[in-house]
């Protein structure tokens, strides 16, 4: 009697199962007609969120950051040394496309007054964060740039050496 319990229950599930398989296969049918409707982009997805991290060792943990055209950016610059920012300052400056690093590094230099920006460079520069020591963190939001490739560096007095990287928008 068990056994043959067994086989009907068997046969019942195994029917089901074909059922529900038929079923289940339709309604796949009819969803890929429909036609999903365009959702609308969340905030977070319109901004590149960049985190750079700098270190007593004037580098950078980026030396090319890729960012999206159309929409904005975020850069946000931590410090994870131990040395204070008026021996080891560091700093995000994203120049415009032509604006040599080494001219630029250059004049920075001699602009402590102003954190190494120098206050003529508006024409120079397309966004910048403030100068941080150790510990600290630092952010900057703008507008993605046109697309093409900017350098970007660090305007601490002989850090562009070595501090500095290809910020492209794609
Ligand atoms: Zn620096």
């Amino acid at each position: 009697m068990k056994a043959v319990k067994y086989i009907l229950v068997s046969i019942f599930s195994c029917i089901m199962l074909i059922g529900c398989g038929g079923k289940e296969e339709k309604k796949r049918d009819n969803f890929s007609y429909e036609k999903k409707p365009a959702t609308l982009e969340k905030t977070e997805d319109n901004l590149n969120d960049v985190v750079l991290t700098s270190n007593d060792l004037m580098q950078f943990n980026k030396k090319e950051i890729k960012v999206k055209a159309g929409k904005k950016v975020k850069i946000t610059l931590k410090h994870i040394g131990k040395l204070d920012k008026k021996v080891m300052g560091h700093n995000f400056v994203l120049l415009k496309q032509g604006v040599s690093i080494s001219a630029f590094g250059n004049k920075a230099a001699t602009s402590a007054a102003t954190e190494y920006i120098p206050t003529d460079s508006q024409d120079d520069i397309i966004a910048h964060t403030k100068l941080i020591g150790a510990g600290e963190t630092t952010s900057v939001e703008f507008d993605a740039p046109a697309p093409g490739t900017y350098d970007f560096l660090c305007s601490f007095p002989g850090h562009y050496a070595m501090m500095k990287g290809k910020f492209i928008v794609e």
